[in-house]
């Protein structure tokens, strides 16, 4: 490092690579630390879920879910939308896969394990985030597309791609959260399981992976979810092995 940048007290010589390589140093040490304190606490106060083996994920911060009324040109939006599906699903078109790979929810994972019966801790993970990836359903509209269309068409026998569009317009939420899908209401997704793209329904951000992976390969472990950006968490919590969440104090040094 130069004479002059050191005389000033830095702790690089100023060029983009320098900073940057400081920068991720100093993210990664005090995530350490932040988890590091995190454990210890959560040792202190739930000793016997802590004692499991413990994995430390990192959410990026949103703001808090506030619901807001659905506006009718929203409605209108996703109605245009749907009949556009419609009348791929009525030519029997396949949907523009390539739309949807352009999306950050692209990252689905095919070859997540999958165990018979479902861990906990990943549905505890989403929960505490509120869905965070939601928001891109919002200009996706759900992703419902003629595939999905014509998939709960099959599912209602008896049915045409007409019933199916209402049930897809009579199940929003009067309310959804802001800035959010339609959908994304205050007890999470309105839409059934069933009724959900494959998009929604197999998506797993970063922090979801690792937990799946972990507790796939070890189903008892807990984890430790914190909230921010550049290792400084203003949220922490406790998720025990059988998905209970605490609440963890601030746990910086
Ligand atoms: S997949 Fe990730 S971003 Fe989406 S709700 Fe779960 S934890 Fe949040
Ligand atoms: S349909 Fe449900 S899971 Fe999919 S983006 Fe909307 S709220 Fe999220």
């Amino acid at each position: 490092m130069p004479v002059l940048a050191r005389l000033r007290g830095l702790m690089h010589c100023g060029s983009p690579a320098c900073r940057d390589r400081h920068e991720r140093h100093g993210t990664s040490q005090r995530r350490e630390e932040h988890e590091r304190l995190a454990r210890q606490q959560a040792i202190r106060r739930w000793p016997a879920d802590a004692a499991a083996p413990t994995a430390a994920v990192w959410l990026e911060p949103h703001a808090p879910p506030r619901l807001v009324k659905r506006k009718p040109v929203e409605t209108a939006a996703f109605e245009q939308h749907l009949l556009a599906a419609a009348a791929l699903a009525l030519q029997g078109q396949k949907p523009d896969l390539g739309k949807v790979e352009a999306t950050e929810a692209a990252d689905i994972l095919d070859d997540l394990p999958q165990s018979a019966t479902p861990a906990p801790q990943p549905g505890a993970l989403c929960a505490h985030c509120a869905g965070r990836c939601c928001r891109i359903g919002l200009a996706s509209h759900a992703f419902v597309d003629a595939a999905l269309l014509e998939r709960w068409v099959e599912r209602h026998p008896g049915s045409g791609v007409a019933h199916a569009l209402q049930a897809y317009v009579g199940a929003l939420p009067e309310r959804h959260v802001q800035g959010s899908c339609l959908f994304h209401g205050a007890r999470g997704c309105a839409l059934p399981r069933d009724d959900r793209s494959a998009v929604c329904n197999r998506f797993a951000c970063d922090a979801l992976q690792q937990v799946q992976q972990t507790t796939a390969v070890q189903p008892g472990t807990a984890v430790i979810a914190s909230t921010g950006v550049n290792g400084r968490a203003h949220r922490t919590v406790f998720i025990a092995p059988d998905g209970r969440t605490q609440k963890l104090k601030d746990p910086a040094p």
